[in-house]
């Protein structure tokens, strides 16, 4: 057999995702198309620059291994970066807005700050009767990187949060979207983002604002007849935070209007960091012009942090509040809320409260009753036995039929289903995995895993699948 492009990184990706974790795999690898084998050079594409600097920077001994043992030792790689839906065809950095679009106002050259000294701006945040205009970031001193936890959840932002705060506008982390579920350190990463820059540079503007504010502020600009103004406001900062972009959601005008201030900050190299609870790919109503400038700098997903880190994340907090705990209490609080840093912090808070007003001690007791009123319906242990209950009624079959030997598409997805959930919601392993849903193998759960992965990414009825049984498994 000849080697094609496709067949060489095809082998190149398995053993790399043996050697790496299943979110880096899936963040850095995934999305690479080979392109061309030409002898021993293999062209990859790249969806952006920063992709590829982060690959060199992280990954350039393993790709080195993984193709010398494909291609031999003249083994060369060349990157192709390529954005998609880049909103011309060549090197999006370069992008102009047609002059139809372009805002008379936003000359480019022009530096804002001088103008706006000579002119009186309304906005909400130039303190009034001081000369130089002032603008009050809206930070919050707390949310700093010291008071941030690290752990596997959240590494990957953290990380790329701190690139971007010691050099804003300086990495190819522009923007940098933050994106994850409700209570995971949104706000607190891209905050403590603007604090570091402040410090590090007390010079350069930095705003954070939520795109609710935004928007309103958007709004009373257009009906006080100051679109203009606003628009000049938000191009002459040189850090913009914008927290919960989804909020932006089917706002047409406020959508449009903040394209401009991107694209002329990008352009200026001016930092932009965002906030999402979904990755760009899910986002919904959000023109697609914007979506791709999203995608042109990082996307960083906040997950659920792992035990260790809610350990952490509670003594931290208990060390800073000055209140010692004792450990057994600390670890069934970390056991029992998982989901959500603000949940583990509203229970500390909770348990404070209830002990120094009733004079108690700290007890487990205490803590039981408190931490059931959070997690209200104490969760039943899954089992693959349930699992493949829930899986054949939803899709209306009889556990022996999911776990037949048939070939039919609407079974095999079922049965792939309920691996996939096995693998994701138990401790089990493949092969036990395997041996409990039919008598399969673990190259068969693996490989099933990895379909429901690729099918919930692409097809959205697939994905409406796997949210229904979420819902299901987990209430
Ligand atoms: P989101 O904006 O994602 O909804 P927040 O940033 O408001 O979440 O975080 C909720 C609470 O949890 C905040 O009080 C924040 O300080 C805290 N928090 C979240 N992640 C961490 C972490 N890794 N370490 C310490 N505190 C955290
Ligand atoms: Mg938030």
């Amino acid at each position: 057999m000849t080697n094609t492009a496709s067949s060489v990184w095809g082998e190149c990706l398995s053993f790399i995702e043996d050697n790496i974790k299943p979110q880096a795999y899936k963040t850095w690898f995934e999305p690479i198309k080979p392109v061309k084998l030409s002898g021993e050079v293999l062209t990859i594409q790249v969806p952006s620059k920063f992709f590829y600097e982060w690959l060199e920077e992280h990954y350039i001994k393993l790709l080195r291994v993984a193709l010398v043992k494909q291609l031999g030792d003249d083994a060369k790689l060349i990157y192709d970066v390529r954005m998609e839906n880049a909103y011309s065809s060549n090197n999006p950095h370069t992008v102009k807005i047609p002059s139809a679009n372009r805002n008379p106002l936003s000359h480019q050259g022009v530096t804002v700050p001088i103008e706006l000294n000579k002119r009186e701006l309304k906005n909400p945040f130039i303190i009034p009767g001081i000369q130089k205009v002032k603008i009050e970031s809206q930070l919050n001193p707390n949310y700093n990187f010291d008071s941030f936890i690290e752990g596997d959840s959240n590494r990957l932002a953290r990380s790329a949060g701190m690139a971007v705060a010691n050099k804003p506008g300086g990495t190819s982390f522009n923007p940098l979207l933050i994106y994850g579920g409700v209570g995971l350190g949104k706000t607190h990463i891209s905050h403590a983002i603007g604090v570091q820059i402040k410090d590090k540079y007390p010079d350069k503007t930095v705003l954070y604002i939520s795109s609710e504010k935004f928007t309103q502020q958007y709004i009373d600009s257009v009906k006080g007849n100051t679109r203009n103004d606003f628009i000049h406001f938000y191009q002459m900062i040189d850090v913009l935070i914008i927290d919960d972009v989804q909020f932006l959601s089917g706002k047409t005008g406020t959508q449009d209007v903040f394209f401009h201030i991107f694209n002329h900050l990008h352009q200026n190299g001016k930092q932009v960091i965002l906030t999402s609870d979904k990755a760009p790919v899910d986002m919904q109503d959000i023109e697609q012009r914007l979506l791709s400038r999203f995608k042109w700098g990082l996307s960083a997903e906040l997950q659920a942090p792992d035990y260790e880190t809610r350990v952490s994340i509670l003594e931290n907090k208990l060390y800073r509040d000055g209140v010692e705990m004792p450990d057994e209490i600390v670890e069934y609080i970390a056991k029992h809320i998982k989901s959500n840093v603000r949940e583990l912090e509203g229970v500390l808070i909770s348990m404070i409260a209830q002990a120094s007003f009733n004079r108690k001690e700290f007890t487990l007791s205490l803590t039981k009753q408190i931490v059931d009123k959070f997690v209200k319906n104490t969760k039943r242990e899954v089992s693959i036995d349930y699992i493949q209950k829930i899986v054949s009624n939803y899709f209306e079959l009889d556990v022996n039929t999911l776990q037949s030997k048939t070939r039919k598409r609407h079974i095999v997805q079922a049965r792939q289903l309920a691996m996939y959930f096995a693998k994701r919601m138990t401790k089990a392993s493949l092969a036990s995995i395997g041996s409990q849903i039919g008598n399969r193998d673990h190259a068969t759960v693996l490989h099933a895993c990895k379909t429901v992965d690729n099918l919930t990414e692409t097809d959205k009825q697939f994905r409406k699948y796997v949210d229904d049984i979420t819902k299901k498994l987990t209430f």
